[in-house]
């Protein structure tokens, strides 16, 4: 790993730092200053230049102070050294607390407690445990590997048993695309809490009122899991190519009144107003996630794409200190 792509190094971070490395809930709850918490996430990039542009972000984001950093996992494994490897980094070489992305398909269990011990020698005890969807078709049929887990909470089992992690697993706001009803989605998380983990993080959504009604349905449901942190999850949407992505990832079309603001600033013409779709996109993220801060959500998770400047202008817009916002770039 060259200087280029890991810029303005801060310095590597001593072992004794690792093995005193906090639980997401932990830096959550030490958090002091008046803003609510803020965290990211990003993707394991495909090739240098991708490698390049992520480093970029992350300087950017140490400045800004997140809560946690999240690296998510691809489907199955296909970039899997790499991403222990940065994931690795970012708890070596930055100041960020990173979590890894850890996901049940594909592998069996003993690869699974492998690819656990890997991110525990780079000096990672934070996990989302996820099941994770099956490659190439997310909607596709869900086949077990055949020495691996069925459900998430198995998972958070298995690594619970190996060591001094923490967990944190997947909600669904408005129920996950598998769950018959939202009473079995509300159990199954519930179930997910109980087996050990510390937290969830939702998947993203578009309206808050989605969010809300699950952390009533938890609640209601189990209120000692119900008390865990329930973390949502925002994506600000910076072009209609950008929709797509997002329905893609959520698995959910855009509530039309959403879109409707989308499609009004991408006006009429042949070639969308980028730069009009854009403020809107940044202003439904702000106003969501304001109104997310009113109802007391314990902290923000920005989908980054990798691009910490969209993040930045929400935060800004919020009102966070300069402290927090200044940097952004790109
Ligand atoms: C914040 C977040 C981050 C993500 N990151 C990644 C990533 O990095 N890589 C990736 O590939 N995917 C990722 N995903 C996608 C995720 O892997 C998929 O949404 C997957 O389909 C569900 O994973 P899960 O862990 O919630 O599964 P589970 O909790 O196992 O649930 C899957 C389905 O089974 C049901 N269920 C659970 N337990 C039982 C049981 N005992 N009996 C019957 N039914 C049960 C649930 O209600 C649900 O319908 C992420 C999702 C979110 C929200």
């Amino acid at each position: 790993m060259t200087g280029e792509r890991r810029p303005e190094t801060s310095g590597r971070r001593p072992t004794s730092f690792i093995s005193r490395t906090p639980s997401v809930a932990q830096s959550l709850r030490d958090r002091t200053g008046h803003e609510v918490p803020f965290s990211v996430e990003f993707n394991p990039p495909r090739d240098a230049a991708g490698e390049a542009r992520l480093w970029r972000a992350v300087r950017q984001f140490e400045r800004m102070h997140p809560a946690f950093v999240s690296m998510t996992y691809g489907a199955g494994g296909s970039t899997k050294d790499r991403t222990v490897r940065i994931t690795g980094e970012l708890a070596t070489e930055t100041t960020l607390l990173p979590v890894a992305h850890l996901t049940a398909v594909g592998h069996s269990i003993a690869e699974l407690r492998s690819l656990v011990g890997s991110y525990a020698d780079s000096g990672i005890r934070n996990l989302l445990v996820l099941r994770g969807d099956p490659p190439g078709d997310p909607l596709g049929e869900w086949h077990k590997h055949p020495s691996g887990v069925e459900y998430a909470d198995e998972l958070v089992r298995i690594v619970r048993d190996l060591g001094d992690f923490h967990v944190g697993v997947a909600s669904f706001p408005q129920g996950h695309h598998r769950s018959p009803d939202l009473d079995h989605d509300t159990r199954h998380l519930a179930a997910k809490l109980r087996a050990g983990a510390e937290y969830s993080i939702t998947q993203m959504f578009f309206d808050v009122e989605h969010y809300l009604r699950l952390r009533d349905r938890v609640v209601a449901m189990d209120p000692v899991e119900g008390a865990k942190p329930i973390i949502p999850e925002l994506m600000p949407i910076t072009s209609l190519r950008t929709v797509q992505r997002a329905e893609e990832l959520c698995g959910r079309t855009l509530p039309p009144a959403v879109m409707a603001r989308l499609q009004r600033a991408a006006g009429t013409a042949p070639e969308e107003d980028r730069a009009a779709v854009r403020a809107e996109g940044i202003q439904i993220a702000t106003e969501m996630a304001q109104r997310l801060i009113d109802e007391g959500a314990p902290c923000l998770h920005f989908i980054t794409l990798n691009f910490a400047k969209a993040t930045s202008e929400v935060l800004t817009n919020l009102g966070y200190g300069a402290h927090t916002t200044a940097t952004a770039v790109a």
